[in-house]
């Protein structure tokens, strides 16, 4: 038995269409009490999936919408149960009315997550494929949407369910040696299991490795804008976002705190953050801008130095610049390329690029090298890790399966071995949702036939 939940899978804007949707045992009686098909018959006698037009009303009998609905029976519906979807006109005042008539036909209002939840404890999809359904959701790139699209349909857990299964062959077959002795069973050699675990090993890292750049294309990436005042920040923040949100003068000091945007550079979306200029100074309030500044730098991940090629490089700006070496990545801006450079060579690691905010002169060769400081892994979409949960379960089997491998080779007694293993397992066995225990169970009598 489980309670009919209900709710809005529209968001709360006018739009043209608003959907509400049903899930629970009651969710075909409730839509069948407030939907009328034009056809006379009721909702309930039409066959799974089929698009109905036909009245909505309310309990009073009242007409509220002409609109489409839509049943499935479970376990063949997305949560696994019975659900009824009506898609209304996108009035979000119809579709609340709507909403409150169906609360006092019997159902409560959804939680949220509660479908896709139901989804994955009905068995209808793992915990990282349900995970995925908040990602397509949220994703603010084509790369997101195509990684979260594959991941809905596990890519994630096609990889690790492989190692899962690997990791509870090993397991099964040594407590069926243990605790059946007297079944014929193949003697339990952790030697023939080696190369696996290498194989594992492998694919967990490649795996994990992606997620450096897989929270970055979720999150987007921290980026400051530094560099001393007046050298050209705002300007080129400005002319990279392609309008005026910060003011830019030739007074020193304008820029006071730090200014946060959102920019698209192809694949990448960087939080852009413009900072005050980095000198010494006796204003208070500038100094604390600065102190923002560089508390900006220290967290981004990519550090844009900003000196002014038109004037003299200075010890602040050999500071800035030092300082953007340390970061996990920067570039050196060489601003003004509109007015006569000093063309003083400096001696820096970091790849550099003159431009003009004013005339737009090498902002595309600066998009450019930012983009190849955060390349994307040779992947296919899905395989790269966005989410933390993941990260953390993929990186607890990696540790454990080496731990495994160590224990191995310094010729160490099969239980250690297993309890590595099945630590691995567990850890997987979180990433997908199953419960390690009685998967384990199951396939020492599917495997071996044991009691037979
Ligand atoms: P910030 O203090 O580092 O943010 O520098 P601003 O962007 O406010 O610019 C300081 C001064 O330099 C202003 O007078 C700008 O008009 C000027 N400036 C900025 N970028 C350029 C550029 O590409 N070419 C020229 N000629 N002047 C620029």
């Amino acid at each position: 038995m489980s309670d009919t939940i209900a709710a809005i899978a529209t968001g709360s804007q006018v739009a043209a269409i608003g959907i509400i949707r049903l899930s629970g045992d009651k969710a075909i009686e409730i839509a069948d009490r407030l939907f009328k098909p034009l056809s006379g018959r009721n909702m309930a006698v039409y066959e799974d999936r089929k698009l109905v037009y036909g009245s909505l009303e309310n309990l009073a009998g009242e007409r509220l919408d002409l609109c489409l609905c839509t049943i499935s029976h479970a376990p063949n519906s997305y949560t696994g149960e019975n659900t009824a979807e009506l898609q209304c006109h996108g009035s979000p005042m119809l579709l609340r009315t709507a909403l409150e008539e169906m609360f006092k036909a019997g159902a409560r209002q959804a939680l949220p997550g509660e479908f896709t939840k139901r989804a994955f404890l009905n068995g209808r999809m793992d915990l990282s494929s349900a995970e995925a359904v908040a990602d397509i959701i949220d994703a603010e790139s084509v790369e997101c949407v195509k990684n979260a699209a594959a991941q809905l349909s596990g890519a994630v857990t096609v990889k690790t369910d492989k190692i899962y299964a690997f990791l509870g062959d090993i397991s099964s077959h040594y407590h069926a040696v243990l605790d059946y002795p007297d079944e014929d069973i193949e003697d339990f050699l952790l030697e023939n299991y080696v190369s696996g675990l290498k194989d594992a090993k492998r694919e967990l890292s490649v795996l994990l490795s992606s997620f450096d750049r897989g929270k970055l294309m979720t999150s987007g990436i921290p980026a400051a804008i530094v560099g001393r005042p007046n050298a050209g920040k705002s300007s080129l923040l400005n002319a990279l976002l392609g309008y005026e949100r910060a003011i830019v003068t030739d007074i020193p000091g304008t820029t006071r705190d730090t200014i946060e945007e959102k920019l698209r550079i192809g694949s990448l979306t960087l939080r852009l953050t413009d900072t005050a200029g980095i000198r010494d100074s006796d204003d208070k309030v500038e100094q604390l801008g600065v102190e923002r500044s560089r508390l900006a730098m220290d967290r981004a991940e990519l550090v844009i130095a900003v000196v002014d090629g038109s004037g003299n490089v200075d010890d602040e700006d050999m500071e800035i610049i030092r300082r953007a070496e340390q970061a996990s990545r920067g570039i050196l801006v060489l601003s003004k390329a509109d007015l006569e450079q000093q063309g003083t060579a400096l001696e820096t690691s970091l790849p550099t690029v003159s431009i003009s905010s004013l005339t737009g002169q090498g902002l595309d060769e600066l998009e450019k090298a930012i983009q190849a400081l955060f390349p994307m892994p040779q992947v296919p979409a899905g395989e790269i890790l966005t989410n933390v949960r993941h990260a953390q379960a993929v990186r607890a089997a990696l540790e454990s399966i080496s731990a495994a491998l160590e224990a191995m080779e310094l010729g160490c007694t099969p239980d250690i071995v297993l309890t590595e293993a099945e630590t691995a397992m567990a850890a997987l066995g979180e990433l997908s949702g199953r419960s390690i225990r009685e998967d384990v169970t199951n396939r020492i009598f599917q495997r071996f036939c044991v009691g037979k």
